[in-house]
């Protein structure tokens, strides 16, 4: 084909598409939107772990929430856009800090599913979330900016920069050899538009240190999934948070070598041994605390590797082989009874627990990685049954999945609680998580800076295609 030609093909298909509405238009996934909204007869649980209200009204104006208060005293002001609440409650949308833009699509290989899982998050309640982790390189950048420009529906994205690793298996991992490339790795990624930083399980204790200083210089908080470097040294370099809650630690191998992973198991094996009243635990726990380390609890990855645990929620949507590759890989761990997980999975919930009462910030993420089975959104919600189960009330269940993530981010004035002044990013839920937490997955809408979207068109649009892009 000569070149003239083909310029004419593409103008020509440039041309039907202009002409054709745009299924991918943010417009198409919103339910409600109008300069005054006032949200009558609801159920407010605010995020701060205070005892839920009933019979509120919460007035949304300009994208903030202008009023609250008993609904016998806040009047919907004149031309406001009423929606009776009866029945349902309203929760700050959720604030995750371990998401990611892509999944587990085939053996050690992660496709990048950024459109898709950005509507799944939103579906989900989730309207700010960090990345944790990032082998899209410049994706997850470029659809935080797009989200915030309104030009695609989803979270406020906190877009950490590809993985600050050392050399692994890993092949959508960068190899970083020396302090000088961790300095220089994230001095590039934050030009380009990164604002976080995580580490992986191969770093050495040089690359991470450089990596926390060139950071923090460039405001910028940095967390780790680790193995080479354990929590107690990771903390006196200087990290702001840790995953995965106590599950990767490497603090009680025996024979542990510096800068060594002595393999993510024999970690396991300790953690699953450890006692959560002994004193080397709680010697680590105290200077996490000392040392402002937050801890980012990921139940629901574990979840799906643990024996006797239910079918995690969501797999409908995922492209049918992916589906049928995690419920092989579901039937396998049903079956393997020597699993460590059979025992470190509640011992990591409890581990969690005692953390938090020690007075250490617990905040909570999801993982879609493993074999699969994590489905963004749907896992979000499971995360905060799964804190319940740990042992944490309702409330302040819901607490740590939106006021823990608002402050660690340092965005607490504006977004994590439901408050007079703060952006209206609210999710509507149907009955009443504060007595059934289970009633946070009956999601009727999500308000995110006021504009009320709706969850089943942002899942349907993506469904069965989820593994594709
Ligand atoms: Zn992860």
């Amino acid at each position: 084909m000569n070149r003239v030609g083909w310029i004419g093909l593409v103008g020509a298909a440039l041309a039907v598409q202009a002409q054709a509405p745009n299924p991918n238009a943010l417009a198409n996934f919103v339910k409600l939107q109008a300069p005054v909204i006032a949200l009558t007869h609801a159920v407010v649980i605010d995020g701060t772990g205070a005892a839920a209200r009933r019979d509120q009204t919460i007035v949304i104006r300009d994208g903030n929430i202008a009023e609250i208060g008993a609904a016998a005293a806040v009047t919907p002001p004149d031309g406001a856009t009423v929606v009776d609440l009866t029945g349902k409650s309203v929760i700050p949308g959720l604030v995750m800090m371990h998401e990611h833009l892509y999944y587990t699509t085939g053996p050690g290989v992660y496709g990048q599913l950024g459109l898709s899982f950005s509507r799944l998050y939103l579906a989900g309640g989730v309207t700010t979330m960090r990345t944790a982790g990032n082998v899209n390189g410049i994706m997850d950048i470029n659809l935080a900016r797009r989200i915030a420009a309104g030009e695609a529906p989803g979270p406020a994205i906190d877009a950490t920069a590809p993985y600050v690793n050392g050399p692994s298996a890993f092949l959508q991992m960068h190899a970083i050899q020396s302090a000088d490339e961790a300095r220089q790795h994230v001095a590039y990624w934050a030009g380009q538009g990164a604002t976080s930083l995580k580490a992986y399980m191969q770093v050495s204790r040089a690359a991470l240190k450089a990596a926390i200083d060139e950071g923090h210089r460039r405001g910028m908080k940095i967390t780790g999934h680790l193995c080479s470097v354990t929590f107690g040294e990771a903390a006196d370099l200087g990290i702001d948070n840790l995953e995965h809650g106590f599950f990767p630690a490497t603090d009680f191998v025996a024979d542990k070598q510096p800068d060594a992973c002595p393999g993510q198991a024999r970690g396991q094996q300790t953690i699953a041994a450890l006692d959560e009243n002994g004193e080397p635990f709680r010697k680590l726990v105290k200077k996490l605390v000392d040392a402002h380390v937050a801890l980012t609890s990921t139940l629901t990855v574990f979840e799906t590797f643990t024996r006797g645990r239910p079918v995690p929620p969501g797999l409908d949507v995922l492209a049918p082989q992916l589906k049928e590759s995690f419920m092989r890989a579901f039937e396998r761990a049903q079956q393997n009874q020597q699993s460590v997980y059979t025992t470190l999975f509640t011992k990591g919930m409890r581990l969690e627990r005692a953390f938090a009462a020690a007075g250490g910030t617990l905040v909570a993420g999801t993982d879609p990685t493993g074999s699969g089975g994590v489905v963004p959104g749907y896992s979000d919600q499971r995360q905060i049954e799964l804190m319940v189960e740990a042992g944490f009330t309702p409330v302040e269940a819901i607490r740590i999945g939106t006021l823990n993530g608002a402050t660690f981010m340092g965005r607490e004035s504006r977004i994590g609680s439901i408050a007079r002044g703060k952006q209206a990013d609210l999710v509507v839920v149907s009955g009443d998580p504060s007595a059934t937490i289970a009633d946070i997955r009956r999601i009727d809408t999500v308000f995110k800076n006021g504009v009320g979207y709706d969850p089943g068109k942002l899942i349907a649009s993506v469904h069965g295609q989820v593994g594709i892009w």
